[in-house]
């Protein structure tokens, strides 16, 4: 048995009451065993302050904490429940599933049907499925440079692949949030191969291959960022790191892992295709349980193995529960789902700029189909430079304010926000009640 310890009440500082007495007991356990109280750092509330919100249950569009409190849920587990917390068909094919047995460390059914969805939806001619984002993206960039023989990668400022040591520089999420320098236990030899250029800007890319192309393995690139808050790319950009990619003999590896299936059928590439080498996925295809995959041209991924040399592997990998929810997931979102979280992110991201503007608070509301998320800045926003010119204290206001009034938003300014079709009248009532209370809080707070 380990010593209790005694933490610090972070809110104790903060203007906002603290009542939430049955997470705070929770969180005060975990402190003293779990590094931070959390088991992931975009659950802290670190950026915000307070005490982060455990939960009990989600059905639709709610999440019911351990104090009993409801919310409207715009985080939707980071992204993945784009049909809302437990949909019934969700829940049955996972029971169905696991009657069946929980994992068998052979091949399944369950897993060509979740890949040939999959390639279905997308312009990959191969997919492999793998347990995380991360997973998805450090594969990509082994298979990048096993192809090409050559060992460097560009990423952008403000884009996060996950927590792999090559990607970790300049990396947006809860590396943003917390305000990290890149991380402490990241080789300089990782690190050096990594070279991390401003998001949208061509002339840097064009910069970075003149001066060092024969070495460029690829190109990793968010399908459209959400990791910094929302930053659209520029017309034409995804397709011109393609080019500039190709020109010098290097790969594009496109991430979808927040994108894929969540804004089009075949996700940021659905709606503006790009030529690229490898995709990334995860999040939505799995449907709320861990699955993620990465897949490309036929000629790249059969240089994996077993059909190639490049080594990848997982014990879990394919999970016959996560295919089962992955895969209901995705045959539920048709038409009609992309249609309505299109509405859904376009009169809640009205309501909350609206709100805003009647109070005078400086802020920019950003899109990438259904993603969106509000910078608290009266800048342009099209990098990471630009995108940390927000005023924290507004937006710190506006957070506790929705989560004292029953909707719970990203809690940090560094984030996309996410709709599921699961938002009703009744949710939206909620939303819009408090966005005006929140608009006045952050008002208050810019003028501190
Ligand atoms: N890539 C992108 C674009 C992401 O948004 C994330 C996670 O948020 C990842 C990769 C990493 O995924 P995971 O958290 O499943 O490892």
């Amino acid at each position: 048995m380990g010593t209790a310890v005694t933490t610090k009440n972070p809110a104790a500082d903060l203007p906002y009451p603290e009542d939430a007495p049955a997470s705070q007991a929770l969180f005060d356990r975990a402190q003293a065993i779990v590094p931070g109280g959390v088991n992931s750092p975009v659950r802290a509330f670190r950026a915000v302050g307070g005490t982060p919100r455990f939960m009990a249950s989600g059905s639709g569009p709610w999440l019911t904490d351990v104090d009993g409190r409801r919310y409207v849920d715009l985080v939707c587990s980071w992204g993945p429940l784009i049909h809302g917390h437990a949909h019934p068909e969700i829940i049955d094919a996972v029971q169905r599933a696991a009657a069946l047995g929980t994992s068998f460390g052979t091949p399944t059914t369950g897993e060509v049907e979740l890949a040939e969805e999959i390639v279905r939806r997308t312009s990959i001619d191969e997919v492999r499925l793998v347990n995380s984002g991360t997973e998805a993206t450090m594969t990509a960039i082994r298979l990048a440079r096993g192809f090409t023989g050559r060992s460097k990668i560009v990423k952008f400022a403000g884009c996060y692949h996950g927590h792999v040591d090559a990607l970790l520089a300049a990396a947006g999420s809860g590396v943003a949030t917390l305000g990290l320098p890149d991380s402490p236990g990241v080789t300089g030899a990782a690190a050096s191969e990594t070279i991390v250029l401003p998001y949208n800007d061509v002339a840097a890319v064009e910069a970075a291959f003149a001066a060092d192309g024969d070495q460029i393995a690829a190109i990793i690139t968010e399908a459209a960022p959400g990791n910094m808050g929302v930053v659209t790319p520029r017309d034409g950009f995804n397709s011109t790191l393609a080019e500039i990619a190709h020109r010098h003999g290097a790969l594009l590896v496109v991430d979808e892992v927040m994108t894929g299936f969540r804004v089009s059928a075949g996700g940021w590439a659905g709606l503006h295709p790009v030529a690229a080498d490898l995709f990334t996925f995860g999040k939505v295809m799995g449907g709320g349980l861990p699955a993620a995959a990465f897949g490309g041209r036929r000629e790249i991924m059969s240089r994996l193995a077993p059909a190639g040399p490049v080594y990848q592997a997982g014990t879990l990998s394919g999970n016959p529960l996560a295919c089962a929810a992955g895969l209901t997931s995705l045959r539920l979102a048709d038409e009609t789902t992309y249609k309505r979280l299109d509405d859904l992110a376009a009169t809640i991201s009205s309501l909350c700029a609206d709100a805003l503007a009647a109070e005078g608070v400086p802020h920019r509301l950003q899109s990438a189909g259904n993603m969106f998320s509000i910078f608290f800045t009266d800048a342009e926003v099209v990098d990471y430079d630009s995108a940390k010119t927000q005023n924290a204290a507004a937006f710190k206001a506006f957070f506790h304010t929705m989560l004292a009034n029953g909707v719970y938003l990203p809690p940090s300014a560094f984030e996309s926000w996410f709709v599921s079709t699961a938002i009703d009248d009744a949710a939206l009532n909620v939303i819009a009640a408090a966005a005006p209370l929140a608009a006045r809080a952050a008002a208050g707070a810019n003028l501190e």
